[in-house]
């Protein structure tokens, strides 16, 4: 049987943040530099973002619960002034990410993000763990499992295996350990990598009805549902099993993959579905290459490929647009090389002026974008850090590693927002 570490999170519960700070020197400057770089998200509302083209949300990781890490990461990204944060449906991530908002709000009196949960209709990448049984596991195994999962998922404890044993004098024994699945948000990258093929990618899709529920709490904004786009069956099940719960929303997503000629018309499809209890805003989360933002500079070309052909089609359904899946801090760069950044509908539509035909709209062709990995990469470094040093702490409690996360996070966040150009990696 595979063994399995579970975290155990000590946080406080929901919406009773005590934050008692000594005034340190860095914790003024966390202050100063949220003062600083003027943030538009102070006045703006997530709305207005979406309708300026500088809409950012935070993907926490649609199956990524590890509680102290998503909290922690939810109030640094509030300070940095994103407009939304994307969780796990699952009620206590709700919770952490709803508590890391108040934290930064009694740090600096600033907007509420939206809290977003994200479920599925059926199979989906963003909705799978790995597991294995490390007692399965030969000793003389390097564990490339362990070195290339991107969120530290992979733990092994107790006895050695045979490699580390030939460096050392303890005798090698039983592996202990494997996936700490609360952190495991199901990239796939360890699968590929074992020699011995024990490891198993095991899916689920979110039940409709516990979700239902979770949409009630005050405390949860908007919903994203993650769809193949390939038929419309199981997203109409979802749709129907949501029922009501669906006019407590400000926002409602679908992210979906670029699926050539026919995303348009599977688009148009479930726009109608939603259409009889669409009481909110909608947006589609053009999907280009799931889970990979974090791995260099090329990994955002599909995504931006993928808004070049929504935004030039004139038959798609209403709603804004956002990327996601591989973005990272060169998306902007690519926008603007398309010169789709910012770029207002009326602007942009050259060839409708042409024809004399005015669009009575001024929002932004591309609402914004959603960072993933990328931006977990840059802050979990230091809590990573943090968490090495001081086991599972709040951030705020420690303002000299908050202040160095929320520099990481308005440098990427100030990409989309034009913060003052002093911010830099
Ligand atoms: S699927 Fe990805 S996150 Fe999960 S354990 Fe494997 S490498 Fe780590
Ligand atoms: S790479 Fe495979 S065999 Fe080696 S430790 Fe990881 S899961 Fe076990």
């Amino acid at each position: 049987m595979a063994l399995r570490f579970y975290i155990n999170a000590t946080i406080s519960p929901p919406n009773q943040v005590k934050v008692n700070y000594n005034n340190s020197k860095s914790l003024q400057k966390v202050k100063n530099l949220v003062k600083t770089v003027g943030l538009p998200s102070i006045a703006s509302s997530p709305h207005e973002s979406l309708q300026k083209g500088n809409w950012v949300k935070l993907i926490c990781g649609a199956s990524f619960e590890d509680v102290v890490d998503i909290r922690n990461l939810s109030l640094v990204y509030t300070l940095a002034g994103v407009d939304c944060i994307d969780c796990a449906a699952d009620a206590s991530v709700v919770s952490a990410v709803n508590q890391g908002i108040e934290a930064a709000r009694v740090i600096m009196p600033i907007r509420r993000p939206w809290t977003m949960i994200s479920v599925n209709d059926d199979e989906d990448l963003h909705f799978r763990k790995a597991e294995f049984d490390p007692e399965d596991c030969p000793l003389d195994c390097s564990r490339p499992c362990e070195k290339v999962c991107p969120a530290d998922a992979i733990l092994f404890e107790g006895k050695k295996s045979t490699a580390e044993v030939s460096h050392g004098t303890d005798m090698p024994g039983e592996l202990k350990g494997g996936v700490i699945t609360e952190r495991c948000y199901g990239c796939g990258r360890c699968f590929p990598v074992c020699p011995y093929d024990r490891i198993r990618l095991v899916t689920y899709v979110r039940d409709a009805t516990a979700t239902a529920e979770l949409l009630k709490r005050n405390d949860v904004d908007a919903i994203e549902i993650h769809t193949s786009g390939r038929q419309t069956t199981a997203f109409e099940e979802l749709w129907d099993g949501l029922g009501d719960s669906v006019r407590y929303l400000r926002l409602v997503a679908v992210s979906l993959p670029n699926i050539g000629e026919t995303t348009i018309s599977s688009m148009n499809e479930m726009y109608s579905i939603m259409e009889p209890r669409l009481l909110c805003l909608n947006l589609w989360q053009l999907d280009g290459r799931p889970m990979s933002g974090d791995i260099g500079r090329g990994a955002t070309r599909e995504s931006i490929a993928f808004a070049v052909r929504l935004a030039d089609a004139k038959d798609r359904p209403p709603g804004f647009l956002q990327l996601a899946g591989g973005t990272n801090a060169h998306t902007v760069d690519g926008l603007k090389k398309e010169e789709l950044f910012q770029t207002s509908i009326t602007k942009h539509s050259r060839d409708e002026k042409l024809r004399g035909i005015s669009s009575s709209s001024s929002n932004s062709l591309i609402g914004g974008i959603a960072y993933g990995g990328y931006a977990r990469k840059i802050v979990g470094r230091v809590l990573n850090s943090l968490q090495s040093q001081q086991g599972l702490a709040r951030i705020e409690d420690h303002p000299d590693h908050l202040l160095q996360a929320l520099q990481q996070a308005l440098a990427l966040v100030g990409t989309v927002k034009c913060y003052n150009p002093f911010v830099t990696h």
